[in-house]
């Protein structure tokens, strides 16, 4: 196991921040921890990561215990903070160059992650004149600097704008191959596009510890779909395998399929045959997102 929590409490003052928390993350997995604003994401993380003590209970990364072993769990984790501070001032090789230091890694290491997070073309500038994309880079860049086993990353996608999104999706992605990624994200897409397990909290309290197959089991299928212009539901329920059609706003359709065969080809055959322009098309996780909803409301 890379990380393994038992009844873990954090209290701040008299509020229960984590209340009784365990859950416990394979080698080589990339585990979501999903939940609203406030749920305790970022107090595990500080934990995991050494950076705040638990109240009560006990965790371990890479088989050290985060209150007696810090030194060494601090060795075995890349942590990427919910608000990365980057210095903006510096050049990235600089601020790469310093923390390397600080880690007493070879200067060789310092290419090898710039180049493994796709931060060559910005290398030569300052972290202050990157978008916010490239500044995340940077912060993964700077995590995976000792090449640690396990990255815990916090709200690694916030903020960032639909094309750096998928950049970084992927890049985490790549990662996940070799790594331990422990990620947290208050948005459920995000699960769905990088992880292998989801571990949903909420006030505190773990409410869902599910594997990303599991959920997709199920024999239906939602696509949302969004045209130019209004179409009728029977009109839609004429796509192969359509059961269910919900127009949920404007022209935005949701439309249940029977089978787990990707449809979003036959949606798009189906526009096109009938001069209908497709304004965007996703496939959506019916389960985790009612599963999501029902636990956290
Ligand atoms: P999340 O990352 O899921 O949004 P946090 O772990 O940051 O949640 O916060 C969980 C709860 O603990 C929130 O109610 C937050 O206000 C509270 N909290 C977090 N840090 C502190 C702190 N240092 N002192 C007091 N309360 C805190
Ligand atoms: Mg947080």
């Amino acid at each position: 196991m890379s990380i393994t929590v038992k009844g873990i409490t954090k209290q701040y003052g008299t509020q229960k921040a984590l209340n009784d928390i365990s859950f416990s993350v394979d080698t080589a997995e990339v585990v979501g921890f999903l939940g609203p604003n406030g749920a305790g994401k970022s107090t595990m993380m500080k934990i995991l990561t050494t950076y705040i003590n638990p109240t009560e209970g006990k965790a371990n990364v890479n088989g050290f215990d985060v209150s007696e072993d810090k030194k060494n769990v601090q060795k075995s984790v890349g942590y990427l903070p919910e608000h990365n501070p980057l210095y903006t001032d510096l050049y990235v090789k600089e601020y790469l160059r310093f923390n390397a230091g600080v880690y007493k890694v070879e200067n060789k290491r310092i290419e090898e992650v710039i180049k493994m997070t796709g931060l060559t073309p910005e290398a030569h500038k300052k972290i202050g004149q990157l978008s916010k994309g490239y500044r995340q880079r940077v912060g993964l860049a700077n995590a995976l600097l000792h090449n640690p086993d396990v990255l815990i990353l916090d709200e690694p996608t916030t903020g960032l704008d639909p094309n750096q999104l998928v950049d970084i999706r992927n890049l985490i992605r790549t990662i996940g191959k070799e790594k331990t990624v422990f990620l947290s994200t208050h948005i459920m897409q995000e699960v769905e596009a990088m992880c292998d397990r989801v571990i949903i909290i909420n006030k505190g309290k773990i409410v869902a510890d599910k594997k990303l197959t599991d959920l997709r089991d199920g024999q239906e299928q939602v696509v949302i779909v969004e045209f130019d212009y209004r179409v009728e539901d029977a009109f839609l329920l004429k796509l192969p395998k359509a059961t269910k059609v919900k127009n949920t706003h404007d022209f935005v359709y949701e439309v249940t399929f029977s089978t787990t065969e990707d449809m979003r080809s036959h949606v798009f055959d189906f526009a096109h045959d009938n001069e209908l322009k497709i304004l965007q098309l996703n496939q959506k996780n019916a389960s985790l997102e009612s599963l999501f909803r029902e636990l956290t409301n």
